[in-house]
């Protein structure tokens, strides 16, 4: 189905039926013990359905069917074409599927059917096919020796991959993963969220029907601290690429270092900075960036730039633009195509960002737009919320909300922005709007995180690598040729020769 076509998606979302079970050595099986979870569409409220609720047993299963698989090598040994074949060809049914799976994404966490089709319906399949065009264009190395010796560098698959995923962007960040993880050869064990664990097990259907052997790819629905405590603790899965907040990245250091030293890559939280320097224009294109850099995805995204740096001179006219867009934001029924913005995941979560905008008024910041739950709608909503008179160091400023929310910092002097911006034990991302090259460049440089944007909110594309500096993730990254990099080990064989 084309995807540009106006759809109603309410009808799709009637005839949709949903994956329910684990998908565990090629088909799908229920929990070994019987458990299920209640999975809800956070926008109304309504059960969707119940889902296997994995633990440590059915990883076992699922570790045990990813390392046979492994072993056999149909997948781990393939010809780089051939795995390429089977990445093209998921690309290509992610696509035919495209509408029915973002529709069930919109269902299973709120977010609105246009994000939900841009990233299921055209990022997730770019990802497959990315990878799967790189893979057999990866060269390995032949190191400089004399002529007594051949030395080769080469890339090998690391072998069972355990890979820890969270609600915001649940096929998104399951892509951001997988695709690098299959096309390096690797076994995988996937665990959703257990907000959201719809669309990955309907990926693991497709994956099957675009011929990946089974074993190569399976998933565990569950809780994180029965299925995500298991797979960190697994020792016979040999890598870990984790997803999610600070806290629980810093468990999979301690599984790791209490099992078998697995190398765990991690991207977690952060509390991003957009700095406005006073050469900027206060344009639309800069006050639009400004409101999606905060309340994209209802704000829960892992590079949010919630705090928000503006010339104390500028303040005024920062804040009048920015309120106005802020009211004109549609928020609501997440498969309406004209909605913003959808609902927080889940009720606790609602809570738990309701919390921090209490919290904000307590320690003084003053709510100039939004400051509560949105009323009349059954799900969890919370309105778009603006606080001005935001002090570096209160807890708004210092923790990481994951909610609609944007906060005004103001400063007089650059390096005083650059000081408050730079102290955050996170370093995600940052965005700075100047006209002036060199102040961008100094920006860019002296910023700690990962990602620096200039003069626009982005989080780079598929070809740039994404990860955290300080506690917002380790050295790993996703994205890029980087990526594939978590999932293969460097083996050198030193041939000697005649002589040597
Ligand atoms: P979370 O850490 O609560 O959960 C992430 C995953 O870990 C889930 O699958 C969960 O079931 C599992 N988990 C939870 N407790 C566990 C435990 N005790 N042992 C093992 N596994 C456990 O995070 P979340 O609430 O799903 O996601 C929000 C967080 O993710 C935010 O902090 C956000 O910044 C971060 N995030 C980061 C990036 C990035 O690339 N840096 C991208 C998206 C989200």
């Amino acid at each position: 189905m084309d995807i540009a076509t106006p759809t109603d998606y309410g009808a799709i979302a009637a005839g949709l039926t949903f994956p329910s079970e684990a998908f565990i050595n090629g088909r799908f099986v229920a929990a070994r013990s019987g458990a299920r979870f209640t999975n809800l569409n956070p926008a109304t409220a309504a059960i969707l359905g119940e889902v296997a609720a994995c633990d440590a047993d059915d990883v076992d299963a699922a570790v045990a069917a990813a390392r046979r698989a492994f072993d056999a090598g149909a997948w781990s040994r393939a010809s780089p074409e051939a795995r390429k074949d089977v990445l093209l060809r998921l690309a290509a049914l992610l696509r035919e599927h495209a509408v029915q799976l973002a529709v069930m994404e919109s269902l299973d966490s709120g977010k609105t059917i246009t994000d939900c089709l841009n990233e299921v319906g055209h990022e997730v399949p770019n990802f497959f096919q990315w990878y799967g065009e790189l893979i057999d264009k990866s060269f390995g190395k032949v190191a400089p020796t004399d002529e007594s010796a051949l030395a080769l560098i080469v890339h090998e698959p690391v072998g069972v991959a355990g890979l820890v995923l969270p609600w915001n962007f649940p096929l998104l960040m399951a892509a951001w993963k997988l695709a690098p993880a299959l096309a390096a050869g690797c076994s995988v064990v996937v665990k959703p969220a257990e907000q959201t664990p719809l669309t990955v097990l309907r990926l693991a259907e497709l994956a099957a029907q675009a011929g990946l052997p089974d074993g190569v790819l399976n998933v565990v629905p569950g809780f994180g601290e029965t299925a995500g405590q298991a797979i960190g603790r697994r020792r016979d899965i040999d890598v870990v690429s984790f997803t999610g907040s600070t806290e629980v990245g810093a468990l999979f250091l301690k599984y790791a270092s209490e099992s078998n030293l697995k190398p765990v890559g991690l991207e977690m939280g952060g509390k991003s900075p957009f700095i406005v320097l006073d050469d900027a224009p206060i344009d639309d294109v800069l006050v639009s960036n400004a409101v999606s850099a905060a309340l994209w995805n209802g704000g829960q995204n892992c590079s949010a730039n919630m705090r928000q740096f503006v010339p104390r001179s500028r303040k005024d006219e920062f804040l009048d633009k920015v309120l106005a867009r802020v009211a004109a934001l549609k928020v609501g029924d997440p498969l309406d195509p004209a909605t913003e913005m959808g609902a927080m995941v889940s009720a606790d979560h609602q809570r738990r960002v309701l919390g921090f905008i209490e919290t904000g008024i307590g320690e003084g910041a003053r709510v100039v737009a939004g400051g509560g739950a949105l009323e009349g709608l059954d799900g969890y909503f919370v309105r778009p919320t603006v606080f001005d008179d935001v002090a570096h160091g209160m807890t708004i400023a210092t923790e990481e909300i994951f909610g609609p929310v944007l906060g005004v910092i103001a400063f007089s002097e650059p390096e005083e922005a650059l000081r408050m911006a730079a102290e955050s034990v996170y370093g995600l991302h940052a965005t700075v709007f100047t006209r002036d090259i060199d102040r961008a460049l100094h920006f860019a440089r002296r910023l700690p995180c990962g990602t620096v944007s200039i003069n626009r909110f982005s989080e780079g594309d598929i070809k740039t690598p994404f990860g955290g500096y300080k506690r917002s993730g380790s050295l790993a990254r996703d994205n890029g040729t980087e990526a594939i990099a978590q999932y293969q080990q460097t083996k050198t064989i030193w041939i000697g020769g005649p002589e040597g």
